[in-house]
């Protein structure tokens, strides 16, 4: 693997021991903290708990924001149409039957979808040590955007390019 020290000579890819990206996936989908796959990922429905309640492993580092929302309607819409187009070429039920069995089967199969998905991306960004999961990441790049984008200056801060 590639030395990626930078200038300041503080990251250093090979002194983390590697994370089992598929295996943390799964562990995720199935609701499970990524590092020992014992303890519960979610303290709520769809609320990632701070620290895993077995391992203590602290998980709030995700940030998964609406990628699970975007996987989760690509998967159910695909079992859905196709359920539709189906239904409709065998039987061509009428529109209101239409309406009766897919607009609830589309918000049954999202809800249950929807914490799996989350799961399995909280575990990847985990196994890939994204966000706060690295922790020699260097948040401040991060805080220091938000805190120009929340001041109230008239002028926008000017980037310095200088080395
Ligand atoms: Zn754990």
């Amino acid at each position: 693997m590639q030395d990626r020290t930078g200038p300041s000579g503080v990251y250093r890819y090979e002194d983390k021991p590697a994370r089992p990206v598929f295996a943390s996936l799964l562990r995720g989908a199935t609701l499970k903290c990524p590092a020992c796959g014992l303890g519960a990922m979610f303290r709520r429905y769809l609320k990632v708990a701070d620290t895993c309640p077995h391992c203590g492993e602290a998980l709030h580092h995700h940030r998964a924001d609406d990628a699970p929302a975007y996987f989760t309607i690509v998967i159910v819409g695909h079992i859905v149409v196709s359920l539709v187009l189906a239904v409709e070429m065998a039987f061509r039920p009428a529109l209101w039957l239409h309406l009766a069995l897919w607009l609830p089967l589309t918000v049954i199969l999202t809800l249950v979808f929807l914490p799996s998905v989350k799961g399995a991306l909280v575990g990847l960004q985990w196994a890939l040590r994204m966000h706060g999961f690295d922790p020699n990441a260097n948040d401040e790049i991060v805080e220091s955007f938000d805190a120009g984008l929340t001041q109230a200056s008239p002028r926008p801060r000017r980037l310095d390019f200088r080395p």
